[in-house]
């Protein structure tokens, strides 16, 4: 985990961990990333936002490259996304991501889900691996839960063993996903609680979110995106009391 610790007042250093440049993507003849420049420093926490199929999920999905694009240059700590086999299982570890789904092996339990990335990508012993499995169950608050399949868990539950199976690979940086939108409503804060103090630990984080007060709270920056294009980047407070672009306002005016 990164050593800065952040607060909302206090920008980052502008040490630059993943870096965007001019990336362009579309589906068939729909221009789904448009000349993408976003560049987030270590530690830094930034919330993306934008309507549906504004491409969120496609940007959070080219950083870890369950995407690829056509053109322009994405690189993790200085360096271009590998293409495949090894270097593709590490940085994918590197880049920890937390989607809407829990996506959870349903065959394993709670434990032997934190520890297997650990055994398979980072080469961790057995012992070493269930070692730090239960100190990040116990971390994210599900630590009584070790032994049981994620189906024994509730929503809420399931999400925080997802975020803690991403910790155990040391990333350099985690990618959420609307993570709290298939819960059901009493389950949210329980997983925003753990993305928060993730957030304060220092954690770079690019959060893609309709929970407005976890942006307002937590991020360092708000990248809002439409059609493909980031049409607005601001601190929280600029952009929830000024949107500058009529896209903005027009969103904002529909979920605030
Ligand atoms: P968001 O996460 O902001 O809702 P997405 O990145 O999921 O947006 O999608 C952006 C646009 O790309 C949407 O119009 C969506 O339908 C389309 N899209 C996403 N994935 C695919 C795909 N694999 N094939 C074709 N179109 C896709
Ligand atoms: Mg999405």
């Amino acid at each position: 985990m990164a050593e800065v610790s952040v607060t909302k007042d206090a920008a980052p250093v502008a040490d630059e961990l993943v870096a965007l440049k001019n990336v362009n993507k579309h589906f068939g003849a729909l221009h789904v990333l448009q000349d993408i420049d976003l560049t987030i420093a270590r530690g830094e926490v930034v919330v993306v936002i934008g309507p549906s199929g504004s491409g969120k999920s496609t940007l959070c999905r080219a950083i870890n490259r369950l995407e690829t694009v056509e053109s322009g240059t994405i690189t993790i700590d200085g360096k271009p996304l590998p293409q495949e086999g090894k270097e593709l299982a590490r940085l994918r570890a590197d880049v920890g991501m937390v989607f809407q789904s829990f996506n959870l092996f349903a065959h394993k339990t709670v434990l032997e889900n934190v520890m297997l990335g650990q055994i398979k990508v980072r080469k961790a012993e057995k012992k070493a691996a269930e070692e730090k499995a239960r100190a990040l169950l116990d971390r994210v608050g599900v630590g009584v839960q070790a032994d049981k399949y994620p189906a024994q868990l509730s929503g809420g539950q399931q999400q925080r063993v997802a975020i803690a199976r991403a910790l155990a690979m040391d990333p350099k940086v985690m990618l959420f996903d609307e993570p709290t939108s298939a819960l059901d409503p009493e389950m949210i804060n329980e997983v925003l609680e753990v993305m928060q103090q993730l957030a304060r630990d220092g954690m770079t984080m690019v959060v893609v979110t309709h929970e407005m007060g976890f942006a307002r709270s937590a991020a360092n920056r708000v990248v809002f995106m439409a059609d493909g294009r980031i049409v607005e980047e601001a601190t929280p407070d600029e952009f929830f009391s000024n949107p500058r672009s009529d896209r903005a306002k027009d969103f904002l005016s529909k979920i605030l």
